[in-house]
């Protein structure tokens, strides 16, 4: 009996339910995603010391370096949403997510200043895209260019080496593991353009880090994160 199973026989099977409330048809509901504290401080992804909309110090900023990320929401409230998208597989809440980020934009009233960005999403290897059918990041840079109707590049940046999730790394190895990890295949896309990279969770910002320093020597002209959370 389960040899073809229709959207609806597995909706019915495994119904969606709310991550947080548990109330039926979403991954999460409305209210709950009304609910997220969108972040009212932010840090320096150099330093980690307070700056304000989270640009980088100038004393911190070289050539390898984001200019600014914004971190949208609080770290321990949107990990284990993220996680449920990227490990449980629900993919459908990169719809809400996306809208955290922008709201995030909104609450610092940077609308205008992202308004000649070019999204481009953290790219995901193509063995690590083909297990997971989905990347994240780019998910979530797809509604963030819609809502702010921004260009979307998703092809701006390229992951040449499969590195091991940094995540599982301590802090010091996470440099050392990213690094040569990404190429900028179509250069004539970035060169001059100002870039607003989009990625879910921001540790140590290494990984944004490498994506800053490929696109600048790509001629960028800026490079800002913007993330779910910076933890
Ligand atoms: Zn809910
Ligand atoms: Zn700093």
């Amino acid at each position: 009996m389960f040899g073809k199973l229709t959207a609806p026989t597995v909706d019915l099977l495994f119904p969606r339910r709310c991550l947080v409330c548990g109330s039926f048809d979403t991954h999460l509901c409305e209210r709950c995603a009304g609910a997220v504290r969108i972040q009212d401080s932010q840090r320096c992804s150099v330093c980690e010391a307070p700056t304000p909309w989270g640009l980088t110090h100038p004393g911190c900023l070289n050539s390898a370096k984001l200019d600014g990320i914004l971190a949208a929401g609080n770290f321990k409230q949107l990990q284990y949403l993220v996680h449920a998208m990227k490990y449980q597989l629900l993919q459908d809440l990169a719809v809400p997510l996306g809208r955290i980020l922008t709201e995030g934009v909104r609450h610092y009233g940077l609308e205008n200043f992202f308004s000649d960005f070019i999204i481009i999403p953290v790219p995901l290897h193509a063995a690590k895209l083909r297990y997971r059918g989905f990347n994240q990041s780019a998910l979530l840079a797809q509604t963030i260019a819609s809502e702010l109707a921004l260009t979307l590049a998703p092809r701006g940046l390229e992951r040449v080496k499969n590195t091991d999730s940094q995540s599982m790394l301590p802090k010091p190895q996470r440099l050392q593991n990213i690094r040569g990890a990404f190429a900028c295949p179509e250069p004539e896309v970035v060169a001059g353009k100002k870039i607003l990279l989009i990625d879910d969770l921001a540790t140590s910002c290494a990984t944004l880090h490498e994506c800053a320093k490929v696109l600048k020597r790509a001629k960028a002209e800026m490079v800002w994160g913007l993330v779910l959370a910076h933890g």
